[in-house]
């Protein structure tokens, strides 16, 4: 709609170097992006200040891409939100496919983190979407339902949550979901969102899809009510990310 901001994620996953991401941010800063694009930007955690000190682009952000549910203490390993904070991010990846199918993320430690990472002033991109075999069995909106509940049975307010539909059979396979296929979930989803947040909130979450998007087919989903943007994964590493950016114009 009309009403919500176009969003673009790019997820780096584990991928990159120093040299590489100066290159990727430095395209981004002079890409002349679009300024009603709000856009986020992910790189693995040893390079998250790096690469926020190179931004220069008004409408591009960092977003670490995972986070734990704690302040600090005795969690080795893990990545305090206010560590995020101190070095000046806003934004934060949760229960991405990745970290719930290797890592065993659990629906309710996504959720948990969610949680926390909200309440202590870092939005969040929140990752849901089935596996093959779920989608295989007709159980691809029990899935998102379930990994969704987790979250709203102790997260009231959703005004700083970004929810990204990513089916684990689409993520860097190059089988994009068709853009009629995620409208159709996106539209569901968000049906289910008004019964479990209500109307309002329903309305104003943006809903992205993930999974096999590059520049070429982002254009074809342009004219798809509830897919308010994507969050892209191979394609964020290369130039073709700004035509992805772009693809609204
Ligand atoms: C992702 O990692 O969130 C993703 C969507 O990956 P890709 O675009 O490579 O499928």
């Amino acid at each position: 709609s009309q009403a919500r901001q176009f969003f673009v994620g790019g997820n780096f996953k584990m991928n990159g170097s120093k040299a590489s991401i100066k290159t990727i941010v430095e395209n981004l800063n002079s890409a002349d992006l679009p300024a009603n694009v709000q856009v986020v930007i992910a790189p693995p955690a040893p390079y998250l200040e790096y690469a926020n000190n190179l931004v220069a682009a008004p409408t591009l952000k960092v977003a670490a891409q995972n986070c734990f549910d704690k302040s600090s203490g005795a969690f080795t390993g893990e990545i305090s939100v206010e560590s995020l904070k101190d070095i000046g991010l806003e934004w934060v990846i949760t229960g991405h496919s990745e970290r719930r199918t290797i890592i065993k993320e659990s629906d309710e430690f996504i959720a948990s983190k969610t949680k926390f990472a909200i309440d202590n002033g870092v939005s969040v991109i929140l990752c849901i979407g089935e596996t093959y075999e779920e989608k295989q069995a007709g159980v691809t909106l029990d899935v998102c339902k379930r990994q969704l509940k987790a979250v709203s049975d102790i997260l009231p307010d959703w005004s700083k949550v970004v929810i990204a539909y990513e089916p684990v059979w689409a993520i860097g396979t190059g089988l994009a979901a068709t853009p009629q296929d995620a409208q159709d979930i996106h539209k569901s989803i968000r049906d289910y969102l008004v019964t479990s947040i209500g109307k309002d909130q329903a309305e104003a979450v943006r809903i992205l899809y993930g999974g096999s998007v590059n520049g070429k087919n982002a254009t074809e989903f342009k004219d798809k009510a509830d897919v308010d943007g994507f969050l892209v994964g191979g394609a964020s590493l290369k130039p073709e990310f700004v035509d992805i950016i772009k693809s609204r114009l």
